[in-house]
């Protein structure tokens, strides 16, 4: 059974500096009770390798496991804490405060200064739990307000290591200003498109965790560490249901749509590395036309199968590859973000950062589970919190001038008065506005199923290319059916009148390019389809990202303006309308 990680923690913390005591080499896990002797596992991360429990690291430590060697440079070392409120009991206060520091060897419970992570500068804070619990008092407050404009004034990415169990009620109402002083900074980064990154260790609460981590792009938490704004015991007292002991957990915040991911210790830095790499990163892929290799050849759309019922079988194939397939072909380094920080995360929605072509990219993908029994699953039916996150990759975009790449695959909206309680409409709405009006190139591709409004936010990009075998609607062919002859079964007679193949969609302007499939279909040669995908992605991003950006902004503006405008449709509308005009002129 998981340790109830909140009462652990008490009695850890009651039993005065037992861990760091108790957790020399010779002793047993606190949890498991197995040997933790001769464990060069436990030695090198502090997690016991039976039961995978995360001790916690002291600052000292954490500042060794994850700057690179010899790189660490400390900032605001001689800040000390004082007395500011001469607090009734001061001499407690002070004493305390002593006390801690010399155990610790700290002069407060943040450390800050420079560094290297895997190569890459960062700030770095980190705070220690060891010294008074890791709570943000007047100097915490100060010395991450000063780390993190260093990290604005030098433009170099942010990373926070949070461990921080309550509030310095010492400090009075001094210590609670500490948020809002730490908000307005981490302010600042978000202007200047510089990376922040927050790890929550256990515990990360109170004062600290509702205010600076929880502004970073991306929020990594710890197996098991209690994170929230309170601690498990305070949550518990308030709720009427019994709560298990995973409540307020990294886990339950994962599922929660609150961070972005939960990362074991030994694979913690390599991460926190990677991401900083994506989000540092400068290259761009440029666009070289050999004019003797260029290719000519045009795909003639008259010879493509527009047989609307077979296509609709391909698009739904129970074979076709799905955006995680495509993009653990096409993109490498992929660092998967999960959650709209407002209420859930979405598993019908991926979203991360990777390397195409050797350039950074934000992703946006909808993903069919297409063996589960979960309707919803099955078909990708975006929620509204699908949709708020597909708006924070936007915003992510956006922030680090990313080209943003969707991939397109559901069947609809998740409808009900569920999703309509938390928003669908508007979270629908506020997508397209958030797309219109993103700051970096955008490319759709709409893979499979492009289900109305569920597809429609994500193809609001400069360029839409549309897979052979796709298909793009307003409503389903069973749908149209059950509307039109109360019977989705006569969905294949409906299916053609309501113009839904890539070959439609091309000649009613609402795409760019038709990318072509292996024959018979993309599943049935995924390495192919997906080559053939990348290489048409890089195409169309190549082309538009060298536009400034007010221009990329503008002539996405325009194209959803004039939609349709200047297809064989429209004209054909408008033809019909001037020669009804000319008759009536001539009577
Ligand atoms: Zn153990």
């Amino acid at each position: 059974m998981a340790p109830n990680l909140s009462d652990l923690l008490i009695s850890i913390s009651r039993r005065k500096n037992l861990v760091n005591q108790r957790l020399d080499f010779g002793d047993v896990c606190l949890v498991c009770d197995k040997s933790l002797s001769e464990s060069m596992f436990f030695k090198q991360y502090h997690v016991c390798e039976h039961c995978n429990f995360h001790y916690t690291m002291d600052a000292r430590q954490r500042i060794n496991w994850i700057s690179d060697p010899d790189t660490f440079q400390e900032s605001d070392k001689l800040v000390y804490s004082a007395d500011p409120l001469e607090f009734k009991t001061r001499l407690t206060y002070k004493k305390k405060l002593s006390g801690d520091s010399e155990r610790t060897g700290l002069t407060e419970a943040a450390v800050t200064g420079v560094c290297e992570i895997g190569g890459v500068p960062a700030q770095l804070i980190v705070l220690d739990f060891g010294f008074m619990g890791g709570s943000m008092g007047c100097v915490v407050g100060e010395k991450v307000a000063l780390a993190l404009e260093r990290s604005y004034k030098k433009k170099i990415a942010c990373v926070a290591v949070i461990t921080s169990g309550g509030n310095r009620f010492q400090e009075g109402v001094l210590s609670l200003m500490q948020m809002a002083k730490t908000v307005t900074v981490a302010n600042q980064l978000k202007t200047k498109g510089i990376p922040f990154i927050s790890i929550l260790s256990n515990p990360s609460t109170g004062h600290t965790f509702a205010s600076f981590p929880n502004l970073s792009d991306i929020i990594l938490g710890e197996p098991g560490a209690m994170v929230g704004l309170q601690s498990l015991q305070v949550v518990r007292k308030e709720s009427l249901d019994v709560l298990p002991d995973s409540a307020n957990t990294s886990e339950f915040h994962l599922k929660h749509g609150m961070i972005d991911a939960v990362v074991e210790r030994p694979k913690l830095k390599e991460t926190v590395s990677n991401i900083l790499d994506l989000l540092s990163s400068e290259y761009k892929i440029s666009r070289k036309v050999n004019r003797s290799t260029r290719s000519t050849r045009k795909v003639s759309i008259n010879k493509l199968n527009n047989n609307v019922w077979d296509i609709v079988q391909i698009a739904r194939h129970d074979s076709r590859p799905t955006a995680r397939g495509y993009i653990g072909k096409i993109i490498t380094n992929f660092v998967e973000v999960h959650g709209d920080r407002y209420y859930g995360d979405d598993p019908t929605i991926i979203t991360g950062v990777g390397y195409l072509g050797g350039q950074t990219v934000a992703i946006v993908g909808q993903e069919k589970h297409k063996t589960s029994p979960n309707e919803t699953l099955k078909n990708a039916k975006t929620t509204p919190e699908g949709f708020r996150k597909v708006q924070r990759m936007v915003e992510l975009a956006s922030k680090f001038s990313l080209p943003l790449i969707t991939l397109v695959d559901s069947s609809g909206p998740k409808l009900g008065i569920d999703s309509e309680e938390r928003g669908l409409a508007n979270t629908i709405a506020t997508t397209i506005s958030k797309m219109v009006n993103l700051e970096s190139p955008s490319v759709s591709v709409i893979i499979g199923e492009g289900g109305s409004e569920a597809a429609l936010p994500l193809i609001v990009t400069n360029k839409t290319l549309m897979l052979q075998n796709s298909i793009l609607s307003v409503v389903s062919p069973e749908g149209a059916a059950e509307m039109i002859f109360q019977d989705p079964k006569k969905a294949k007679d409906v299916a053609e009148s309501l113009k839904i193949t890539a070959i439609d969609c091309y000649e009613l302007g609402i795409i760019d390019k038709i990318v072509l499939e292996p024959s018979g279909g993309s599943h049935n040669n995924i390495d192919d389809a997906a080559r053939i995908l990348s290489r048409e992605i890089i195409k169309e991003l190549s082309m538009i990202q060298s536009l400034p950006k007010r221009k990329l902004v503008s002539e996405r503006q325009k194209r959803f303006r004039n939609v349709g405008e200047y297809s064989s449709y429209f004209k054909q509308a408008i033809y019909n309308e001037v020669r009804y005009l000319k008759e009536l002129v001539k009577r």
